[in-house]
């Protein structure tokens, strides 16, 4: 098999580089930013960050997908292309294309089912970060089994009157707008009586409600909304039409979440960790079940970048990979947590200590990461269900049990 690029994009390389060695030369802050590269946490959208991603677009180099009339640099579709810009942007720790639930899920989206107007007045401040998304999906008792969701919007006088709750929406607090999935038609069968709305977080009858998760922070929120009138107009594809619209959210959410480079970072995070820390005297990494736990990762690592080689070469081809994103979501997720899981065991008991506190190895960043760790595996569709949807459409074996 062979890796190597060809002379061709070699060259595209040499370009991408060129371009930041000229136009992007801070140098990155150390540590903060390793934990902000965990977490996803932080993204600049300072006048510099915009100014540079501004000029990036106009040289075709971030957001390739989206048309420029809506603020995209609308390049011919080109997977390695894209891998070489994303692999020289994270080198030179340049900003690239804001990764959140806004551009990344909301933005095709939109591409995909959106009106002309909607695309208009969104996209661009999306990509941007001038306007920012949270997703309003779960509620209490509809979180795997979405469908159930029972957060009702009634047409009236031209807009929907929406009542019910959210619940685990990430960053309800910071956004703008949410996008939402509401029940338009109770009467119907219950994927079919969703409808997919944007409703602006600062309509009258909204209240926000945080809720600390166990790295003390709280990214999470609770979402009430008492006779929230939303424009007629703010609704996403056809009215019941929203579950196939959500499905669409979906897929990119998984993309979103899976990806092994990030998970190789954290690797080579560790075995640093493994050969700084000392146990009886010698370095952590000297200790022979230490060095097997991390061979075995490291293998499940390789196996995932080439899982990933694969699924570039089929888009290469134009080919669809099926279920291919579920299963890098699964495992990256799973993988992810395992070395968190071995970063713990080497740094023992100080890996309870939080960010921040002076005796905290790294900086708390494995303790947060571990933590961290268990969210992904849920987040964006639970673990056992990714299992279910691969073995039962990928795999073809036999169906669980439905209630
Ligand atoms: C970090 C993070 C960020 C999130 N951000 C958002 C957000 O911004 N917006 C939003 O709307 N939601 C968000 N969520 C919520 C997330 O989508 C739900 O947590 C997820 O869909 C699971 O739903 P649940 O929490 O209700 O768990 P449940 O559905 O109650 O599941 C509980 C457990 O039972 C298992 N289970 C359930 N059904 C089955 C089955 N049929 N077969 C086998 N096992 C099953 C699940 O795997 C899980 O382990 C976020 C969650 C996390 C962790």
């Amino acid at each position: 098999m062979n890796l190597a690029y060809s002379a061709e994009y070699e060259r595209f390389r040499t370009e991408v580089r060129r371009f930041l060695g000229e136009h992007w030369n801070e140098a990155p802050s150390g540590a903060a930013d390793s934990i902000a590269d965990l977490t996803g946490a932080h993204v600049r959208t300072d006048a510099r960050a915009t100014a540079f991603r501004l000029l990036a677009i106009e040289r075709g180099y971030l957001y390739r997908h989206v048309p420029r009339r809506y603020g995209g640099s609308e390049q011919p579709g080109d997977p390695l292309k894209s891998t070489i810009i994303a692999e020289e942007f994270r080198r030179a720790r340049a900003p690239f294309e804001i990764m959140g639930q806004g551009p990344s899920m909301l933005v095709p989206t939109l591409l995909e089912h959106g009106t002309e107007a909607q695309k208009e007045r969104f996209i661009r401040d999306t990509l941007l970060g001038t306007i920012r998304w949270c997703q309003g999906y779960s509620e209490p008792g509809a979180g795997s089994d979405l469908a159930s969701l029972r957060t009702r919007a009634v047409l009236d006088d031209g807009h929907w009157v929406v009542n019910g709750q959210k619940i685990w929406t990430s960053n309800a607090r910071e956004a703008e707008w949410m996008f939402a999935l509401v029940r338009t038609e109770p009467e119907k069968a219950k994927h079919d009586g969703i409808s997919y709305l944007l409703i602006e977080m600062n309509t009258p009858g909204i209240d926000v409600r945080p809720l600390r998760q166990m790295t003390g922070d709280a990214d999470f929120n609770e979402v009430f909304l008492e006779n929230a009138r939303v424009p007629a107009d703010n609704i996403v594809g056809r009215r019941g039409q929203g579950w196939v619209v959500s499905r669409s959210t979906l897929k990119h959410e998984r993309a979103l979440i899976g990806g092994a480079h990030l998970t190789r970072r954290t690797f080579d995070g560790l075995v640093m960790l493994a050969q700084a820390v000392e146990r009886g005297g010698r370095p952590v990494i000297q200790d022979p079940v230490i060095r097997n736990r991390l061979a075995e990762l490291e293998a499940r690592l390789v196996a995932a970048e080439y899982h990933g080689y694969r699924l570039l070469t089929l888009s290469a081809r134009g080919n669809d990979h099926g279920l291919g994103g579920m299963v890098t979501k699964l495992y990256s997720t799973t993988l992810g947590y395992d070395i968190a899981k071995l970063a713990m065991d080497v740094v023992g008991d100080r890996g309870l200590l939080a960010p921040g506190e002076p005796n905290a190895p790294a900086m708390g960043m494995f303790g947060l990461a571990y933590m961290w760790s268990l969210g992904v595996l849920i987040a964006g569709g639970a673990a056992n269900i990714q299992r279910n949807i691969i073995a039962e459409r990928g795999l073809g074996l036999p169906r669980d049990a439905r209630k």
